[in-house]
């Protein structure tokens, strides 16, 4: 039984992140994506909202979960009985420091592998930051989230 988890803001999910929950709910057994909430960061959508828009957007996929960890990632994967960790990866600047983030899982739990899949070609552009910031001006995002993602945006920036 392999069951791995996918741990990210998901501030908010994105078809980039979609792409990889559904490529490794079709590798793994069971996928569990970890919702993280970090008090240090400001998220634009609370933790409850995010599980809520990613439970929705992967309804159909039975063997996909969802959980929100507001301790280390490590700790929460030991308590889960989770060795295998998946990253997405857009190009270098995510792998120079997707890499580094690894070393330090493996440095906190040898345990840990993390395992990156590279996005498919038209999710490359596709950032939550990115998209926050068009929407927070209104713009067309419509091509880069899911519709209920969307229509959550326009509910935290209406329009004017
Ligand atoms: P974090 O704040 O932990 O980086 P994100 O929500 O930004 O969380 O991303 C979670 C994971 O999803 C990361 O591994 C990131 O590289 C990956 N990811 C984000 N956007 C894309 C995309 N467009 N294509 C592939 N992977 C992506």
């Amino acid at each position: 039984m392999l069951k791995a988890a996918f741990p990210g803001s998901f501030d908010p999910p994105t078809l980039g992140h979609l792409n990889i929950i559904q490529r490794a709910a079709g590798i793994f057994d069971e996928l569990l994506v970890v919702v993280a909430e970090n008090r240090q960061k400001k998220y634009l959508f609370s933790a409850e909202e995010r599980v809520e828009m990613i439970r929705q957007l992967t309804a159909d996929q039975g063997n996909v979960s969802v959980a929100i960890c507001d301790s280390l990632i490590v700790d929460f994967l030991q308590q889960q009985g989770i060795k295998l960790l998946i990253r997405g990866m857009r190009g270098m600047d995510d792998f120079s420091y997707e890499f580094e983030v690894s070393m330090m899982y493996k440095a906190l739990d040898p345990a840990i592998e993390t395992i990156f899949l590279t996005t498919d070609p038209q999710y490359i552009v596709l950032r939550s930051s990115s998209i926050k910031e068009i929407a927070s001006f209104r713009g067309n995002i419509s091509e880069m989230v899911p519709p209920l993602v969307a229509a959550a945006l326009r509910e935290k920036y209406p329009p004017t």
